[in-house]
C-alpha cells in the first residue's frame, strides 16, 4: 500500500466515523422509554414500541460499526495494515476503500 493510499484511507475512516456518529446521535432522539402518555391508544403505543425496536437494533449496528472502525484507526499505520491475517496476501485497495474494517481477503472471507 501507498502512503497516498493509507492517507486517503485514514480520511474514509474518519468521515464514516463521523457520519455513523450523527447517524447515532439522531437514532439516540428517538429510543429513549416510552411512556404511556406519549401515545394515544393501544395501537399508537404498540407502533411506538415496534418503532423502537427498529431503532434500537440500527443503533445496535451502528454501534458495533463505530467500535470496528475505531479499532481500525488505531491499526491503519500499521505495516501489516492492508494484508489479510490469513494468508498474508494484501487485501485490493478499492475493497478497503469500500470496508477499511475488513482483515481478510475476498478468498479467505468466503472459507
Ligand atoms: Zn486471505
Amino acid at each position: 500500500m501507498t502512503n497516498e493510499e493509507r492517507r486517503q484511507l485514514v480520511e474514509i475512516i474518519h468521515s464514516e466515523i463521523e457520519k455513523l456518529q450523527a447517524k447515532a446521535d439522531t437514532l439516540k432522539d428517538f429510543t429513549g422509554p416510552i411512556s404511556p402518555d406519549d401515545a394515544i391508544g393501544r395501537i399508537s403505543r404498540m407502533d411506538a414500541i415496534n418503532n423502537k425496536s427498529v431503532f434500537d437494533a440500527s443503533l445496535r449496528n451502528i454501534e458495533t460499526r463505530l467500535d470496528q472502525l475505531s479499532q481500525i484507526k488505531q491499526i491503519v499505520q500499521n505495516q501489516d495494515y492492508g494484508i489479510c491475517i490469513q494468508c498474508h496476501q494484501s487485501i485490493p485497495f478499492e475493497r478497503l476503500k469500500l470496508r477499511p474494517e475488513i482483515r481478510l481477503c475476498a478468498n479467505c472471507l468466503r472459507r
